[in-house]
């Protein structure tokens, strides 16, 4: 860490704070005595992944949010919403601590992710992802959305009903 001043090599540090993921430093130069500030990330531990063949693979930010955006092509989703489920994601994986987490981990908190946000990125993610058995259980997948779709939807139109004496 060389004085932006001088060019010296040596710096004390004199005091430390952790900022989320970035540590800020105060140092001061052993050849000229100033002082300055300096950041650095901290680098989160990797995480491999481990596919279904067995097959590990370093887990790649960008690799998975390139998925995800497949899946959510053309789909209205509010702008930074696929980068937020990216960092809860993300979050999750370094929170749990391991270093080594199954593929299908990493898929099943995608979907819970999608499905919270778009029924059918949430679809078109599922059936790559998780290759369901067979065409049935895609369906019965659908169809227990489309329900609950329904369902949410005829909750709300009840809500909004009036009697039509009382419309104006
Ligand atoms: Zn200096």
């Amino acid at each position: 860490m060389n004085c932006p001043y001088c060019g010296g090599q040596e710096a004390r540090v004199i005091d430390s704070r952790g900022l989320d993921e970035v540590v800020r430093r105060r140092r001061k130069c052993l050849t000229c005595g100033a002082r300055f500030t300096t950041y650095e990330r901290i680098q989160p531990h990797e995480i491999f992944v481990i596919k279904k063949d067995g097959r590990r693979e370093e887990f790649s930010r960008d690799k998975l949010s390139l998925g995800i955006r497949k899946a959510c092509e053309k789909r209205p989703l509010p702008i930074g919403a696929v980068d937020k489920l990216m960092d809860n994601i993300e979050a999750e994986l370094y929170k749990a601590g391991k270093s080594e987490v199954a593929s299908s981990y990493i898929g099943d908190l995608v979907m819970e992710g999608l499905k919270k946000l778009d029924h059918i990125a949430y679809i078109r993610f599922a059936s790559v992802y998780r290759e369901f058995a067979d065409i049935g259980a895609l369906k019965q997948e659908v169809d227990s959305l489309a329900v609950r779709k329904q369902l949410a939807s005829a909750e709300s139109e009840q809500s909004s009903y009036r009697h039509p004496l009382l419309r104006r």
